[in-house]
């Protein structure tokens, strides 16, 4: 069963989002300062201290650098997000990672954010590239057979981005004599050629695709509803999402195979934090029309 859906058309304006962000521009030193501290708001979380976590080799090894490094993304406006100038890091998924980071007992200042692709996931966290990754990154079999996975912590679907004034698209079935974009090693990209007709042309990175959308290069792209609404939420006038979603993306946090400690760990923090959870989904995703409510951990 679904458990999330999108509005289409309920954009958020650029200003309304720039205005988002600016609320959320709490000194990175800040514990939860990404999530209202900074602006003397009360944090979402605080950093645990003296941490006991047995049997987990990522905690141990993070603990020992002082350091824990956490797989993001950073072109996906309201998920995983990097300013160019400022460099800060914003959205829903970033701020989960913090959260993650806050209850191990690391603040903002002992957290090194790697910006890993779609198609890098994996064997990021199998080379220990990565602590741990969260990411718009859809917990399935394949991927469960070489890492583990957290969560889910949010469900969205796969869903199409076209140009706002394109009404020739309206679901996956018309894409046949179009060109449609998606992102090397996803799972949307993967669905589409396997069940859907039509041309496919694949980039590194949802924002590439984007800036071929508007260049008139592609027709289409199509990756999770949850993503696709950020650009729309950034760009109401040149970008809509069209048709329903037609797919279940659960998203997981990945981390190293067989760290159960870790994972029931996150697991148990997710459980407990449905206020945490909610007030990031109100504060990230809900003003650009996402609709979804915190799923049950596996
Ligand atoms: N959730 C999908 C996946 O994990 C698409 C989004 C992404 O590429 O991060 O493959």
């Amino acid at each position: 069963m679904r458990k999330s859906r999108i509005i289409a058309g309920a954009g958020l304006g650029l200003s309304a989002l720039l205005a988002l962000t600016a609320c959320n521009s709490g000194s990175p030193t800040d514990p939860g300062a990404s999530a209202g501290a900074g602006g003397g708001e009360e944090a979402l979380w605080e950093v645990a201290s003296d941490v006991q976590l047995e049997g987990s080799p990522t905690f141990d090894r993070a603990t020992e650098a002082g350091e824990i490094v956490i797989g993001v993304k950073s072109d996906q406006p309201g998920l995983g997000y990097e300013d160019p100038v400022t460099q800060e890091r914003t959205g829903f998924d970033v701020d989960i990672a913090r959260w993650i980071a806050a209850s191990l007992g690391f603040g903002e200042d002992q957290i090194e954010f790697k910006t890993i692709p779609s198609a890098n996931r994996e064997q990021e966290i199998i080379n220990g590239g990565v602590d741990y990754y969260v990411g718009t990154y859809s917990m399935t079999e394949a991927r469960d057979e070489v890492i583990d996975f957290a969560g889910p912590y949010f469900i969205t679907g796969q869903g199409l981005l076209v140009a706002a004034d394109d009404d020739s698209i309206n679901g996956p079935e018309d894409l046949e004599g179009k060109v449609t974009c998606s992102v090397t090693g996803s799972t949307p990209l993967q669905r589409i050629r396997e069940e859907y007709s039509g041309e496919v042309t694949e980039r590194q990175t949802y924002s590439e695709c984007v800036e071929q959308l508007k260049a008139g290069q592609v027709d289409a792209i199509t990756t999770d509803e949850a993503i696709l609404a950020g650009y729309v939420a950034l760009e109401p006038n040149e970008l809509k999402l069209a048709g329903e979603p037609f797919s279940e993306e659960r998203y997981g946090v990945g981390l190293a195979d067989g760290d159960t400690a870790l994972k029931d760990h996150i697991n148990a923090l997710f459980t407990d934090g449905n206020d945490v959870w909610t007030a990031l989904y109100e504060q990230y995703l809900e003003p650009a029309g996402v609709v979804a409510e915190q799923p049950q951990v596996d």
